[in-house]
C-alpha cells in the first residue's frame, strides 16, 4: 500500500510533546508501565490482537507513537497531564515538512560549533560588543520565526513550537486565530502543552500587513485553513465517495476561492522563505486546485515562489497528489502528500512552497 499504517480506526496516534518530555523518556516510561514497543506499526497491530498494552514508534515522524485504537486515554497519565497528545498523523505532517530542513540545518551547525543568531539577541550583542557581534564563533543566520495564519485549536502550533524550541534554532511562533471561542480553546492548549515561546493573537490573519515591520522576522508560514473536512471519516461510514455531491459544489468552490486568498496572504510576507498549505479535505478543488491556481499567479513566480522538492516533503510517504488534479503534470504530483483512511491517517493533503530568491524571475 501506499505507506500503508493499517485500516481507518485501527491507530491511535500519539504525539511526544518534546516542550515537556523527550522520545527516550517517553519510551522508558510506557515499558515500565508494562508497554510493549514494536519496531514497526504493522507488527504492533498485529499483536495488538493478544495483547491490548503496545505500541511502536512511527516510521515518518521522529516524535510521534502509535497505540492500538482501543486504548483508554484517560488512563495514560502522561496523556492527562499533557506530555503526550493525541494528534493523527496526517496533521502532524504540515509542521513536520515547514521545519524539517531548519532541524537538519541546525543539527549540521551544532556539530559544526555554529548557532542560529535571533536578531534580538543579536541585537543586544551588537550593543555589548560596541557595533561589532562578529568574532563569537557564532555564524550569522536568520532566526527562525514561525507564523501559523489559522490556528485554533492548536495541535499544529504546538508541534511547530516543539520543533523550533530545538536548541540551537530556539525559534518563535505567533498564531493567529479570528474565532473568539477558538481563540480561547487555542490558548488552553498552549497551556496544556507548555509552549511558552508561542504568542496567541485573537486576529484575523488577512487583516495583518504582510510588511509589517514587526513580522519582517516572519520565516516560516502554516497554513491550514478551513476545509470541508470530507477527509475526516466518520466512525460508521469509511467509505468516502471520490467527488462532492453537486449540491455541494458551491460551497466547495467558495471554500477553495478563501483558501487561495489565505496561502496568498501568505506568500506575501516579506521575510517568508517556506510556506506549508494543508487541508483535511480529500476534494481536489481545495487540495492541488489550490496548489494549481498559485502556481498560476505571475505575482508569485516572479517572487521565486515554486513548489518544494519530494526530497522535502515526506519524502518516503507514498501516496502523493493526484496526477490528472496537476494538469498531468508529474513533478507537481509527486511533490505533494496525499493521505487517506486506508494508510491509517485522516484524509488529508499537504503541500510546501519555497521561495528561491537566486532564481531568475520566469518572464510572462
Ligand atoms: N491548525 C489547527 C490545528 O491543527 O489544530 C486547525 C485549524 S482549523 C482547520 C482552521 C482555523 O482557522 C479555524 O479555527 C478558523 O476559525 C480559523 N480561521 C479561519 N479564517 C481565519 C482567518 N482569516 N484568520 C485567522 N483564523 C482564521
Amino acid at each position: 500500500g501506499a505507506g500503508s499504517d493499517g485500516a481507518p480506526g485501527e491507530i491511535r496516534w500519539m504525539r511526544v510533546n518534546t516542550l515537556r518530555w523527550t522520545v527516550e523518556a517517553a519510551v522508558e516510561w510506557l515499558e515500565k508501565c508494562g508497554w510493549e514497543m514494536f519496531e514497526d506499526v504493522q507488527e504492533m497491530l498485529a499483536a495488538a490482537q493478544s495483547k491490548p498494552k503496545v505500541f511502536a514508534l512511527d516510521a515518518h515522524i521522529e516524535p510521534l507513537l502509535a497505540l492500538p485504537a482501543a486504548v483508554s486515554l484517560p488512563t495514560i497519565s502522561a496523556y492527562q497531564d499533557g506530555r503526550l497528545l493525541a494528534q493523527d498523523k496526517a496533521s502532524c505532517m504540515p509542521a513536520w515538512v515547514l521545519l524539517m530542513p531548519a532541524l537538519l540545518d541546525a543539527e549540521e551547525r551544532a556539530e559544526a560549533g555554529l548557532l542560529y543568531v535571533d536578531d534580538e539577541d543579536e541585537d543586544e550583542e551588537k550593543k555589548a560588543a560596541g557595533g561589532d557581534a562578529k568574532g563569537k564563533g557564532k555564524a550569522k543566520s536568520k532566526g527562525i520565526r514561525v507564523l501559523d495564519a489559522t490556528a485554533a485549536p492548536g495541535n499544529k502550533t504546538t508541534m511547530a513550537a516543539a520543533l523550533v524550541a530545538t536548541e540551537g534554532i530556539n525559534g518563535r511562533v505567533v498564531a493567529c486565530e479570528r474565532d473568539q471561542g477558538r481563540f480561547k480553546v487555542l490558548k488552553d492548549m498552549l497551556k496544556r502543552a507548555d509552549a511558552k515561546n508561542v504568542q496567541p493573537m485573537n486576529v484575523d490573519f488577512l487583516s495583518l500587513k504582510p510588511d509589517d515591520a514587526k513580522l519582517k522576522n516572519v520565516t516560516h508560514l502554516l497554513v491550514d485553513p478551513s476545509c470541508s473536512g470530507s477527509g475526516i471519516p466518520s466512525r460508521l461510514d469509511h467509505l468516502l465517495p471520490s467527488a462532492p455531491e453537486d449540491e455541494q459544489l458551491a460551497r466547495i468552490r467558495a471554500l477553495s476561492n478563501f483558501q487561495l486568498a489565505i496561502v496568498s496572504h501568505a506568500l506575501r510576507f516579506s521575510g517568508a522563505q517556506r510556506v506549508v498549505y494543508s487541508t483535511c479535505s480529500i476534494w481536489e478543488q481545495e487540495d492541488e486546485g489550490v496548489v494549481m491556481r498559485v502556481l498560476a499567479k505571475k505575482e508569485f513566480r516572479e517572487a521565486g515562489w515554486r513548489l518544494a522538492p519530494r526530497d522535502e516533503v515526506m519524502p518516503t510517504w507514498e501516496r502523493r497528489g493526484r496526477v490528472e488534479a496537476c494538469g498531468g503534470d508529474e513533478t507537481i504530483a509527486d511533490s505533494l502528500v496525499r493521505c487517506l483512511p486506508e494508510d491509517g491517517t485522516n484524509g488529508f493533503f499537504v503541500a510546501c512552497f519555497v521561495k528561491d530568491e537566486t532564481a531568475a524571475p520566469i518572464a510572462a
